[in-house]
């Protein structure tokens, strides 16, 4: 039986992926290992009971009476706070789902390639802040990471007994999220509430505003640029308001490989799940003269300062991405919290990157998982400390 662990169980790809897990078999086809949530409690321990797992852990260490609670009669272990998410990870599996949110994912995911296994990879920050890391992680172990966003997925399949040598470009597809059609002007007041509802995708709510701002476009190209090694040159964003197609492979031919499907993330789930066969999955099928029309048009650079920031990044490498990340972590906390809006975001986040890489070189850092951290948490102090100086 394959011995399958979900990191981040409880938010929505968690969701999605115990959703496929119950419908391929549940606990008589896999076997589940570690299952990992925050403070949904009550659901982290239904999964687990579900799915039989042998622990669950929260990543939160006074949630942990509640864990034990919940899980009485049981006989499933538990667990709580960061190290113990470690732990879990080194208990052998077969296929891992990385699925924290935010860079709180990296550590988990790192210690799971330690296996030489899968890592089914939803967490994208992971790529943006330690890509070298992870994939000499990977490589030092045998193991393989399988892309789960929905774009590399995508492109992950156009690949599929392709040349890397015959690619010319990548084109990733974006929404352009919740403000698409707003006038300019609007943007500065949006709301938290308008932020957090997705015209196409239905996902967890930092995602989900990172969609409108395109933050999470430009994690995505970053993203790209690590996991299939292409030049940054090479990688181009195009908004595509259906989100029909997913992401496109250009070769030096000329033609255009297109993924399509709804936008439906049990998708590029079951696809890593099954890898390298195809499953039957419970996705609504394209109806394309239903659909009519499809779309597609430049991003507006002065809308999405976002993007360009990303090219910034890949062109200063090495801990930039880490830095990038944790600003943009801090300051969707305080775009949350009510203590930025939504442009201020961009600015906050761009402010860190000049600062960051004027004093301490970020390009030209050594990359280690202590340095990766280390870097996240000065993007962080440096953010807040900004933030409070710009109240002032
Ligand atoms: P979510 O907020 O719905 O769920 C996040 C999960 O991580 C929850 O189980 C939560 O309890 C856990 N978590 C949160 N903070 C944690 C911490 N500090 N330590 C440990 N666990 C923590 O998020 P999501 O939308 O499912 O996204 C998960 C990841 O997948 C993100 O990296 C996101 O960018 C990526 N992703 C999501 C989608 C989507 O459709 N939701 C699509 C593509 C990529
Ligand atoms: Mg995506």
């Amino acid at each position: 039986m394959r011995r399958i662990s979900i990191f981040g169980a409880t938010g929505s790809i968690g969701e999605s992926t115990f959703d496929l897990l119950m419908r391929q078999g549940g606990p008589e086809a896999f076997h589940t290992v570690a299952l990992t949530g925050g403070r949904n409690i009550k659901r982290l321990a239904e999964m687990a009971r579900a799915l039989r797992a042998e622990i669950a852990v929260t990543a939160y260490e006074d949630c942990y009476a509640d864990l034990v609670e919940a899980l009485g009669g049981s006989g499933i272990a538990v667990a709580a706070g960061p190290a113990a998410l470690i732990e879990a990870a080194h208990r052998p599996a077969d296929w891992v789902m990385s699925a924290i949110v935010g860079a709180a994912g990296l550590a988990p995911g790192f210690a799971a390639l330690s296996q030489g296994r899968t890592l089914a990879l939803a967490n994208k920050e992971s790529l943006v802040t330690a890509g070298p890391l992870l994939l000499g992680e990977a490589r030092a172990h045998g193991a393989t990471i399988l892309p789960v966003d929905s774009e590399h997925s995508a492109i992950f399949q156009g690949l599929v007994g392709e040349d890397m040598a015959a690619v010319e470009r990548i084109i990733i597809t974006a929404s352009g999220g919740a403000f698409r059609d707003w006038p300019m002007e609007k943007l500065a007041a949006a709301t938290v509430a308008q932020a957090s509802s997705h015209p196409n995708w239905d996902m967890g709510q930092r995602i989900t505003i990172d969609s409108a701002s395109m933050f999470n476009k430009a994690l995505e190209v970053i993203e790209a640029k690590e996991f299939f090694a292409i030049a940054p040159e090479r990688i181009e964003v195009v908004v595509h308001p259906q989100s029909i197609v997913h992401a496109l492979v250009g070769f030096n031919d000329g033609g255009l490989m297109a993924h399509m499907g709804v936008p439906d993330m049990r998708h590029a789930i079951g696809y890593a799940l099954n890898w390298p066969t195809r499953h039957k999955l419970p996705v609504e099928r394209l109806d394309l003269a239903k659909i009519g029309q499809l779309d597609f048009r430049a991003p507006d650079p002065l809308r999405y300062p976002a993007l360009r920031l990303a090219r910034e990044v890949m062109e200063i490498g090495g801990m930039a991405g880490a830095a990038f990340n944790a600003a943009k972590e801090t300051a969707l906390d305080q775009f949350i919290a009510g203590r930025i809006g939504f442009l201020d975001m961009a600015g906050l986040v761009e402010d860190v990157l000049t600062d960051m890489s004027a004093r301490q070189g970020l390009g030209n850092a050594a990359m280690s998982l202590d340095n990766v951290l280390h870097t996240d948490t000065e993007a962080r102090r440096l953010a807040l400390a900004l933030c409070d100086q710009k109240r002032i």
